[in-house]
């Protein structure tokens, strides 16, 4: 990690992230193993980011003894990105059967570039304290920084982004905006490209494992759009890339 590195990002240290991650950015692996490594890493990420949760004591009976156990103290919100974040809903909810699971639809206005929100169901106040933002890549963080805007106004106490791999820019972005908010990821690439997409990264992580290639033009390495290349200049000139 670099000296720039904001001290609310963790990058995974552990090898078997690094090998899952591995398998999962190379371009041969199919959608059915990808949905399994994005299933898998995401339930390693989840447990690493959620080591700091808060528990309470609890008197529990074993059949030897009573003993003092311990449960977790806040309610979790899984908040997964439209699309691709779906894909990393069902291992966190492995790991937290009770979490509740709250949808936020955003997309990027054409004219004002910024993230407009199209679906959103949350209840008047907050029903969780900790809130956890799912998205397989942190690319732009015009999504993740608008989300957050949104579950900080909603009530939530406290909450964490976990994506597979961020770019600089969008790390920029999210600390830049709410560094309160812990990031964690199993890498951090190098930059993004013209198009937005993360490089070396892995792709469209809601293409490569929904299996939806509709062609060159979708490609990574397709020519940019105007907007899109304006933004990650606009972006990259901001953290003086
Ligand atoms: N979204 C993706 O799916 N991939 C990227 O590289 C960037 C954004």
């Amino acid at each position: 990690m670099s000296s720039q590195t904001p001290p609310s990002v963790h990058v995974s240290q552990h090898p078997l992230v690094a090998h899952k991650l591995a398998i999962l950015r190379d371009r041969s692996t199919e959608p059915k193993k990808f949905r399994e490594l994005v299933r898998e890493l995401t339930w390693l990420l989840g447990y690493e980011a959620m080591a700091d949760l808060a528990t309470r004591a609890e008197p529990i009976e074993t059949p030897l003894q009573p003993m003092e156990g311990r449960r977790l103290e806040p309610r979790v919100g899984l908040i997964p990105i439209l699309r691709a974040g779906l894909g990393m809903v069902d291992a966190m909810l492995e790991l937290l059967p009770t979490a509740e699971v709250w949808h936020i639809g955003l997309y990027r206005d054409e004219r004002t570039l910024k993230p407009v929100e199209y679906y959103n169901k949350l209840p008047d106040a907050a029903t969780v304290q900790v809130c956890l933002i799912l998205d397989p890549m942190l690319a732009t963080g015009g999504s993740a920084a608008a989300t957050v805007d949104i579950l900080k106004e909603w009530g939530a106490a406290r909450i964490k982004q976990v994506s597979l791999i961020a770019a600089p820019e969008g790390v920029a972005t999210l600390s830049g905006a709410h560094p309160d908010v812990d990031i964690h990821v199993a890498a951090l690439d190098s930059h993004l490209n013209e198009r937005g997409y993360i490089v070396p990264g892995l792709g469209d992580a809601g293409d490569r494992q929904f299996g939806t290639f509709a062609g060159p033009g979708s490609e990574p390495g397709h020519g940019p759009d105007d907007e899109t290349a304006e933004v990650v200049r606009r972006l990259q000139r901001d953290i003086g890339g």
